[in-house]
């Protein structure tokens, strides 16, 4: 491998899911970068042992909690999928990312800002431990645009986004938000796990920080949990100091899965993201379709500047449903053959669940035309996707 931290000409996001992260030293010839396994770290004298523990760790065998080249190894593979980027640091979930990247940032007496159509964890983290640290969240409205400087108060620090919102799929105009913060000396944070890098590079869009639950696209195949936090120019130092007091790492063996899964991240995601938009554009001619919520779509809210923004669209969106039948949702949903019934997405099947956004929102309403559920598209054939939607919106529309 050539050193893909110095290209000879800049180079192409397929290329770099591929290569990334696989330097000679790591790989020493293999083509995936073994697991290291280790907590102990061995020297050769007390002088090696002293000289070590002053050293600058980074990319160093120090320690088990450090990392190894396998962890190191994924996360300079993710760093250079963020142009401009500082540095990537790994965490054992997307929730441990989120929250050691607050925690980063936030003291006592701070406001945090949060969207209102986070994912439920994120807010449950505001209502919690940042609350009883006397870290104040308030809540606001996804789609406020540069009108977010009329939220910000004396002790506002940071601005937290998520894009599109879950559930909901609001898309934020992440570019005027990020201007005003900067403008009013805000650290900005953005869950970006269903654009990933690949849709939309958010530290080139001078984001501060951004955000991978990597249990979803990274990693791919539904059986591994990991997130990842990565730091815009001058903002690494903080957020390795809370990951190093926290505690905070991953298993090699972990980190080996979300390499082996992102170097195919972006064909999966691209065919995903096609069979979706089909599936969307198909469900949004059915008459027991009330409203599509698909970030390619004019249904959806902010779509002016998804098409604006991102360079395409991932395989997870919503459907509202027309009429208030709650047994007609779960008989469509439990008979379907290809969507499995669970949490999480972003791997290479198919799932779906009921969702009802309107019982977590404090800032904005949301006011459901009709029951809603929410599809993760896998990687089976679009075709057999669509006749099972069919048949299920069928005994949707007899119940
Ligand atoms: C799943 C998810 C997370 C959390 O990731 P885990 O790895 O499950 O902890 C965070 N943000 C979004 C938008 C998610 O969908």
């Amino acid at each position: 491998m050539t050193d893909p931290t110095h290209p000879a000409a800049p180079i192409a996001d397929a290329t770099r899911v591929v290569q990334g992260g696989r330097r000679d030293e790591w790989t020493r010839g293999i083509v995936n970068p073994p697991v290291w396994r280790a907590s102990t770290i061995l020297y050769d004298s007390v002088a090696d042992l002293r000289t070590n523990a002053k050293r600058d760790t980074t990319h160093r065998l120090f320690y088990g909690r450090r990392g190894t080249p396998t962890q190191w190894s994924l996360a300079d593979a993710l760093d250079e999928l963020e142009p401009g980027a500082e540095g990537t640091l790994l965490y054992p979930s997307g929730v441990a990312a989120i929250a050691t990247a607050l925690l980063a940032v936030l003291s006592p007496g701070d406001e945090v800002l949060i969207p209102d159509s986070a994912y439920d964890p994120t807010r449950s983290l505001g209502g919690g431990i940042l609350k009883r640290m006397g870290i104040s969240t308030r809540f606001y409205d996804p789609l406020v645009g540069a009108g977010i400087a009329d939220l910000i108060g004396r002790a506002t620090r940071a601005v937290f986004m998520e894009s599109p919102g879950s559930l909901t799929f609001e898309v934020q105009d992440v570019p005027a938000i990020v201007a005003v913060a900067k403008a009013r000396g805000l650290v900005t944070l953005l869950d970006n796990t269903w654009a990933t890098p690949l849709l939309f590079p958010a530290i080139a869009r001078g984001v501060d920080y951004t955000i991978l639950a990597c249990t979803k696209y990274v990693v791919g195949h539904s059986d591994v949990m990991l997130g990842s936090v990565t730091a815009g120019p001058g903002r690494l130092e903080a957020l390795r100091t809370a990951t190093y007091q926290l505690g905070q790492c991953v298993s090699p063996d972990d980190a080996w899965l979300g390499s082996r899964g992102l170097r195919t991240m972006k064909l999966r995601l691209d065919e995903q993201g096609r069979s979706a938009l089909a599936i969307a554009e198909w469900l949004k001619t059915r008459p027991e379709v009330a409203r599509v919520l698909h970030p390619a779509l004019p249904d959806c809210p902010g779509y002016e500047v998804f098409a604006r923004d991102f360079k395409g669209a991932a395989g997870l969106f919503s459907v509202v449903l027309k009429g208030d039948s709650d047994a007609g949702r779960a008989a469509m949903i439990d008979g379907l053959a290809h969507f499995g019934i669970g949490y999480s997405w972003g791997g290479y099947e198919s799932l779906v669940i009921p969702v009802d956004p309107q019982f977590y929102r404090t800032a904005t309403r949301w006011a459901a035309d009709g029951p809603m559920i929410r599809l993760q598209i896998g990687l089976e054939d679009t075709g057999d996707l669509i006749a099972d939607l069919e048949a299920g919106l069928k005994r949707f529309a007899a119940a």
